[in-house]
């Protein structure tokens, strides 16, 4: 496989009053598993169904029922793994993390805290600037979701949901690796990109399908090196959790006001107090939910309802053969292939569909400008008609493709070309049978370019005059020429020959 190479971003400075200071940031992903049915039941994971209507004994915590796992979603953990070139272990464990809530009616949570099933990995992380960061992964551990308590419906009652309750998540742990908000956000973009591609979690945040626990604390220029070297956490500063984020802006700036905090907090003399935070976005602060001194004691202990999770070599083998090429392969090729330059290859490779729309457009044809056609007129288009996806696209990739077929061949001009892609777009018309009936065909045939030069050079002798004067006025027979023309001629062919007859 080809290779991307970067080198790694700056960490983010923040000059507090004293001195300067810098950020260490670990995430806790929660992506939700992309599965019709739940971890331990059969029921449905079909988001917005009518309340309470998607649910299995076992999801409401009936007594006497038993968790059964599905193999589907132990399927896409392990695919997940892959995808972040992790560590899948083949012996794995369910342990009950124990605490009452109304909408966890079990009493418990069934997570994986002693023994995940994914071990270690590597996630590539661009900042779009030529810069990127390797963020490690510390773990992946297949856990349930809770259900949801309304609070907000009627002024004397709160109702649960527990369509979600049971629903298969995957939490995706970091290493304090991340060293800025943006950084933060592009890490969440680029697990999502990347699970998207694997198709194990659609990453709707709005959905809540994609949340983060946000893990923040700050430490003095250097210090973050030296903890790199021995792994002592002590060279950092304690940390705080801003919990359950889902909006990559929000991280952002609950990163930044967290960290800026805790500055001021050291800087006065006090100390960080190790606790959970949530955001508050109205006001943008940070404000305590609970702390160390009054966090939970989950009594975590093995499930005695599940066995240890085993699986065999070669059903991870299966799944690694069938993975689809990733991101980071995608872009190195597309940079490879098609000559692409770093921006617009991540630009094509955002999406898995655009970059398969792309390559399509692009195969067999020149991939600079396919490029060019497909995210400036393509996508721009898109976006004005209502930010359209690429699947809903009125034009074709074979009919884009014809159009950048056609340019490259000389046969219709770049400006004619948007003409083309106009009709094509609106009119759902193929882009051969268009140049053919609209006459659009560029004129290459100097002779009749030359007769329309001819004829207006001898009807404006006064601008001759003064465009032999000051040679940039031959602008404007230019012009007049592809007036004449009716912006078919070669616009190359006509400026050599307008230099020619006005020297
Ligand atoms: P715990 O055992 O309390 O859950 P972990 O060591 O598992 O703590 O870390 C939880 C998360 O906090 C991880 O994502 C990790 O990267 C992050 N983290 C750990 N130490 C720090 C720190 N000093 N600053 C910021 N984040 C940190
Ligand atoms: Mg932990």
């Amino acid at each position: 496989m080809l290779d991307l190479d970067y080198d790694a971003p700056a960490p983010k400075v923040i000059a507090g009053a004293q001195h300067d200071w810098e950020l260490v940031i670990g995430l806790e992903v929660h992506a939700q598993v992309a599965t019709s049915a739940k971890l331990f039941s059969g029921a449905s994971t079909l988001f917005g169904a009518q309340p309470n209507s998607n649910v299995a004994f076992v999801d409401a915590g009936m007594p006497g029922m038993l968790p059964v796992i599905n193999e589907g979603c132990v399927a896409q953990a392990v695919r997940t793994g892959l995808g972040l070139k992790a560590q899948i272990n083949l012996r794995s464990a369910f342990d009950r993390k124990n605490y009452f809530y109304p909408d966890q009616p079990s009493g418990y949570q069934i997570s994986q805290l002693y023994h995940p099933i994914v071990g270690e990995g590597e996630v590539l992380v661009e900042l779009g600037d030529g810069t990127a960061r390797r963020v490690r992964i510390e773990r992946i551990h297949l856990e349930q979701d809770a259900g949801k308590s309304i609070h907000d419906m009627d002024p004397n009652m709160s109702f649960v949901d527990l369509n979600r309750s049971g629903v298969a998540l995957m939490e995706i742990v970091s290493r304090p690796d991340i060293r800025s908000p943006e950084e933060a956000a592009a890490y969440v973009a680029k697990l999502r990109q990347i699970m998207r591609y694997l198709g194990t979690c659609d990453g709707n945040m709005q959905n809540g399908n994609l949340r983060a626990d946000v893990n923040v604390s700050v430490c003095r220029p250097g210090d973050y090196e030296r903890f790199s070297e021995t792994g002592d956490f002590g060279h950092l500063g304690t940390r705080c959790e801003i919990k359950n984020m889902n909006s990559m802006r929000f991280i952002q700036a609950a990163i930044e006001v967290e960290a800026r905090r805790q500055i001021a907090l050291i800087e006065d003399g006090r100390e960080v107090v190790q606790e959970t935070r949530l955001y508050d976005p109205d006001r943008n602060e940070t404000r305590s939910m609970r702390s160390k001194e009054e966090a939970h004691d989950y009594r975590y202990f093995p499930d005695p309802d599940l066995l240890p999770l085993e699986i065999e070599q070669a059903w991870v083998d299966d799944i690694a053969a069938a993975l689809p090429e990733l991101p980071d392969a995608k872009k190195a090729r597309f940079i490879e292939t098609f000559g692409l330059s770093d921006y617009d290859a991540s630009v094509l490779t955002a999406d898995v569909a655009n970059a398969a729309y792309f390559e399509e457009v692009a195969q067999g044809r020149d991939g600079k400008l396919a490029a060019n056609w497909v995210i400036n007129e393509l996508f721009g288009r898109l976006r004005k008609d209502g930010d359209r996806a690429i699947a809903d696209s009125p034009i074709s990739a074979a009919r884009l493709g014809q159009i950048v077929a056609l340019i490259k061949s000389d046969v219709i001009s770049g400006k004619i070309a948007k003409d083309v892609f106009d009709i094509a777009y609106t009119q759902g018309r193929d882009p051969d049978e268009i140049v053919e009936t609209e006459g659009l065909e560029q004129v290459t045939d100097t002779g009749a370019i030359e007769d329309a030069v001819d004829r207006i050079i001898a009807e404006n002798p006064a601008q001759v005059e003064k465009a032999k004067q000051n040679p940039k006025l031959a602008g404007w027979f230019v012009g007049q020429t592809m007036k004449a023309t009716g912006g078919k001629a070669n616009p190359k062919a006509v400026n050599e020959i307008v230099a020619r007859k006005l020297a």
